[in-house]
């Protein structure tokens, strides 16, 4: 091993290639004497930007010689990618760590795990000592060091010694250079920055992502171009907070570098894309320049999700969110009205220390003069190393929880409504695949991202016919990625059902 390309904890592009041929030996000499590849099984929690990290390592996986495993039990390497910013996260991930105990035997499979819980101190020590069979941890979303840890791992051969800690490494060189593998091939997942510098006083995003740091402008169209060449209608261009694009390449000295809106427009007019959606947005730096995109940009999505989370101004401080009411209400109005029929869908926390009925009434005051088409609804829940985990009172609960009852109550009335003034209309609905309750129906998103059901069979699946009215069609024909026609038969709370047409 030429130790020049690990000085420094840091692993350069040379070392990663270099890196990844030593597994691929590993492989290939596995499947001359087995007849069989290695096989790797990575389990993802949290977010999209998390999503994006583990399509990496599984194109990292493939390039060296992997093949897919469909369950942990028959899988050479599980790879656990945490996210800590829910405590029911953190409690998933240490639930099926240690389910992985008893099929663990001779060192096999190798247990590695990585994301924004390992940048918490308290979690590595608890892995270390709780966990000792875990063969690695690496830190948040820096994949380029898993070669280098399975080599680690392969060189030992036991099982037996200490957790490999490798979270104060990392790997130089752009996304665009790394291979992936996509869950879906019509959908593009594309980091647009990492980290976050807005500390709102709940959120442990910053302690474990960083500061921000934006991707070269140049890097990101050629990843997104390459992906619609390879088939991608939809690119879901990811950061903390996409509004603030380019403002670390701009202190930097890069005075022409890019604002998002630049970054959305000229994205959308890349030939053969469908959609571009992009998340997530703060409030407070939602521009004007950007709504002017929404509003001219017929490709660009037409729903935005920005997270209102309190409609109290006593709150919003106390959160840091940098915003108030009257403001956010004023970007509603905006964008209500900068585009004909624009979804906007948000984040809610109920019961943020100190939160009082008042303060609560407040927050129903803005829904209803916002009427969100959907919301994610939160509990408050503390997390260890941010400002508000210290003023957290337990003692409040059953009062929250009240509050939390009469919020989403409020709230599926809202979607509802949104959804049901959709009913027989036909819309234009990008294709997913199959349900996940029922076989014989499909589901898709709109342009303004509704989930949609309806029936349907997958290319390749035997075929299924329906009719209506006085039209036969053959809806084998239908593939993941298609855009079908689907008019609206009923609305749900979260979703809608119809039939396709032609
Ligand atoms: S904007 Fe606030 S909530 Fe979002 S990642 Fe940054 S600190 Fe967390």
């Amino acid at each position: 091993m030429n130790n020049d390309l690990y000085d420094k904890r840091t692993i350069t592009e040379s070392g990663f290639d270099e890196q990844k041929s030593t597994v691929k030996e590993w492989s290939d000499s596995l499947a001359r004497e087995t007849g069989r590849a290695p096989s790797y099984f990575v389990r993802t929690f949290g977010c999209q930007q998390n999503d994006r990290d583990s399509e990496l390592a599984a194109g990292i996986f493939e390039e060296m010689g992997f093949h897919p495993a469909v369950s942990p039990d028959v899988a050479d390497v599980v790879l656990f990618n945490t996210c800590s910013v829910r405590a029911n996260a953190d409690n998933r991930f240490y639930g099926h760590l240690g389910n992985l105990k008893p099929i663990r035997k001779g060192g096999r499979p190798i247990i590695g795990v990585f994301g924004c819980m390992m940048e918490q101190e308290v979690h590595v020590d608890t892995i270390k000592q709780k966990f000792p069979y875990v063969d690695f941890i690496l830190g948040a979303g820096d994949v380029r060091v898993l070669p280098y840890a399975l080599v680690e791992t392969l060189s030992d051969g036991t099982g037996k010694r200490k957790t490999l800690d490798l979270t104060t490494w990392h790997g130089l060189g752009d996304d665009t250079s790394l291979p992936v593998l996509r869950a879906d091939p019509h959908r593009a997942l594309v980091t647009i920055m990492t980290g976050c510098n807005n500390f709102c006083s709940y959120c442990i995003v910053p302690y474990t992502r960083g500061r921000e740091i934006s991707r070269a402008y140049e890097k990101i169209l050629d990843e997104a171009r390459r992906a619609v060449e390879l088939g991608a209608k939809e690119i879901m261009l990811l950061g903390q907070n996409v509004n603030s694009y380019g403002n670390d390449l701009r202190k930097r000295g890069e005075v022409d570098a890019p604002t998002f809106a630049e970054l959305l427009r000229d994205i959308s007019h890349l030939d053969g894309l469908w959609v571009v959606r992009y998340m997530t947005s703060h409030p407070k730096d939602l521009s004007d320049e950007l709504i002017a995109v929404i509003s001219r940009e017929p490709r660009v999505e037409s729903h935005i999700h920005l997270p209102l989370q309190s409609g109290s101004d006593a709150i919003l401080r106390r959160m840091n969110r940098r915003y108030d009411a009257a403001h956010y209400l004023d970007l509603v109005r905006k964008l209500r009205s900068c585009r004909n029929g624009i979804t906007i869908t948000t984040d809610l926390i109920v019961g943020f220390p100190s939160e009082t009925e008042e303060d609560f009434q407040q927050t129903l005051h803005v829904m209803e003069e916002a009427r969100f088409d959907a919301a994610f609804t939160f509990l408050y829940s503390p997390r260890v190393g941010t400002p508000a985990a210290d003023w957290f009172d337990e003692s409040q609960h059953e009062v929250v929880r009240e509050r939390f009852m009469r919020l989403v109550e409020y709230q599926n009335e809202c979607s509802l409504a949104s959804n049901k003034a959709l009913e027989g209309q036909v819309l234009d609905v990008l294709v997913d695949g199959k349900s996940r309750r029922d076989e014989t129906i499909l589901s898709g998103r709109t342009h303004d991202d509704r989930l949609v059901n309806f029936a349907g069979v997958l290319s390749g699946s035997s075929a299924c016919q329906k009719s209506w009215p006085n039209e036969v069609f053959d809806s084998a024909r239908i593939d993941r990625g298609d855009i079908v026609r689907v008019l609206i038969e009923r609305a749900n709370v979260n979703s809608l059902d119809g039939i396709q047409i032609l």
